[in-house]
């Protein structure tokens, strides 16, 4: 059993891409949060902090920077409606109408979240986890103050 736990804490948990990606966490030191509001709030659900509070990490790094995650999230959202239409239409049966308001429902709902697993997914790709970022980051505003 430990042996799985262990494969498992790898997989998901800190310091793993999935853990940072899909719980929309800083992907240098995976304890700052990209949004400001939960995932699920539809309050200011566009606004994504400028850098991370914990570590210093710009989200930002150059301007246009999230156009491609802009395409992640097509191709994502795209073969994920082919899979929900096929499943609801021949293996629940379901009309083809009803199949795609279903997936029209599922999306509006899913929208935010979407979203922002996209950028996510996106700025994982370009940063490593780093367990000592936010250690360096508090070093280096302690240097600047002296
Ligand atoms: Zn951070």
């Amino acid at each position: 059993m430990h042996f799985y736990k262990k494969i498992a804490t790898e997989m998901f948990g800190k310091g793993s891409k999935l853990y940072s990606t899909f719980n929309l966490k800083c992907p240098q030191c995976h304890t700052g949060e990209m949004f400001e509001t939960g995932s699920w709030s539809f309050k200011k659900s566009l606004d994504m902090n400028p850098k991370c509070d914990k570590c210093g990490l710009n989200f930002f790094p150059e301007p246009g920077y999230y156009y491609g995650a802009m395409f992640i999230s097509y191709i994502w959202t795209a073969f994920f409606s082919l899979g929900f239409v096929f499943f609801c239409n021949w293996y629940l049966e379901l009309s083809l109408e009803l199949s795609f308001l279903l997936l029209i429902i599922l999306t509006v709902i899913n929208f935010v979240y979407i979203f922002r697993v996209s950028r996510s997914m996106w700025i994982n790709v370009n940063y490593k986890y780093d367990a000592e970022a936010i250690a360096k980051f508090e070093e280096n505003k302690k240097s600047k103050l002296n």
